[in-house]
């Protein structure tokens, strides 16, 4: 992809005033993650001002952002002052409430933090903006929707970790991109040690599921040999993370609804055969799949569970492995609504992970859903994430050692 040449004039909408283009400030978005469309960069005063509305990239929905403001050429002077204005939020999949958004920036060199609240516009029509101002002392500006996570992000966890993690690789996705797999132990043929498979970013661009997976996997690093056995892929549609796809309900086949019997994605029939690996090495217990709701959902922690009715007796487990990590989070990071029923209306009423947890793998499923930028008006940062990642890790370790207890109380 080509970096964005801006050089148009603006095109007046609604109340935006027309203003000159900048011709010395460009838009990318072949950086990682890179997503923008519909750029203009233009000057009003000494305030360069760039809009832009995150890219469906070919699906249904759009929600994530990722781009760089920068000099067209290198060794280019600081920025200085940038307004970001995001158009069309309501476009986005639950961005009925910009106020609640809280992208991420980074100028160059430097590490991400926060924006604040943005300034809402609402033109005559009725459509609505939020604008952030930035001052910018660097030559370049990353701007986010939140944190990105990829496999940097999985790289330094590992590392961290004292290589708690092995990291292996189970297929390549759809693109012929590696699909990898962590864990901290292989189990043995028939073996009874307590089992759990996790997985986030079946939505590709849902980075804060990812920023939990990582808390979860640091706290079972931290518990050694008194965590479970656990298998977790962190990246499952690695094609949409590095494309910046957002990546719900997006074509060929969401990830998430393509979990059938035959699995209608490539990267859902190489995580069955790992699950089923993954089943006859260990006591399997549950599965759970981390991810983020709605753009502007700012009510705390989630947990959605199927209707398990006519379903084996096991999977009615699945709220009760909900509730104990609700419980774990308490008020500062659950909804006051945490366990809640995943049978909403879809574009594709095929199986999801937790079904196939269910019904194909017999065990109970559990999707967490982690709001990108506010809980109960606390600004998330990825510390934060990690904490509700830790929180739920030390739930399911509990129950999973009881659970094990019982079932050596019955012997
Ligand atoms: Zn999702």
């Amino acid at each position: 992809m080509n970096p964005l040449p801006i050089f148009i004039l603006a095109i007046a909408l609604g109340a935006t005033p027309l203003l000159a283009a900048d011709p010395d400030v460009i838009v990318r978005t072949d950086i990682p993650f890179g997503n923008a469309a519909n750029v203009r960069v233009q000057k009003d005063g000494a305030v360069t001002e760039v809009r832009f509305t995150p890219d469906p990239h070919g699906g249904p929905e759009c929600l994530w952002f990722c781009f760089r403001v920068c000099r067209p050429h290198s060794n280019g002077s600081a920025l200085g002052q940038v307004r970001l204005v995001l158009e069309c939020p309501e476009t986005m999949l639950g961005g009925g409430r910009p106020a609640d958004f809280r992208p991420v920036f980074r100028p160059a060199d430097g590490d991400w933090e926060r924006t604040g609240a943005p300034d809402l516009i609402e033109l005559p029509d009725g459509r609505r903006q939020a604008a952030w101002v930035l001052n910018v002392a660097k030559a370049s500006l990353d701007f986010a929707f939140a944190f990105p996570y990829g496999r940097d992000e999985v790289d330094r966890l590992v590392k961290q970790t004292g290589r708690y993690w092995r990291v292996d690789t189970l297929g390549v996705s759809q693109g012929g991109r590696p699909l990898l797999r962590l864990s901290n132990d292989y189990g043995v043929a028939k073996g009874d040690r307590p089992g759990l498979y996790l997985m986030a970013r079946q939505h590709s661009g849902e980075v804060s599921g990812s920023w939990v997976l990582d808390g979860v996997l640091r706290r079972f690093a931290e518990l050694g040999d008194a965590a479970p056995l656990v298998w977790a892929v962190p990246l499952a549609n690695i094609d949409g993370v590095e494309q910046g796809d957002y990546g719900k309900d997006n074509f060929p086949y969401d990830l998430n609804r393509a979990w059938g019997n035959p699995p209608m994605r490539h990267e859902t029939l190489v995580l069955q055969q790992d699950m089923r690996r993954w089943s006859r090495r260990c006591r399997p217990l549950a599965g759970f799949d981390f991810h983020a709701p709605g753009a502007s959902d700012a009510d705390g922690v989630f947990a959605f569970v199927h209707n398990s009715e006519g379903l084996p007796e096991v999977t009615k487990q699945a709220p009760l492995w909900a509730g104990v990590a609700g419980e774990s989070l308490g008020s500062e990071f659950a909804s006051a609504k945490f366990v809640r029923s995943g049978d909403y209306n879809s574009r594709w009423n095929t199986p999801r992970f937790t079904g196939f947890c269910q019904e194909g793998m017999k065990i109970p499923g559990v999707s967490f859903e982690t709001p990108y930028g506010v809980i109960h008006k606390t600004v998330m940062t990825r510390e934060k994430y990690q904490e509700v990642g830790r929180r739920i890790a030390d739930a399911l370790a509990a129950r999973a050692k009881s659970m094990m207890n019982k079932k050596a109380d019955k012997k």
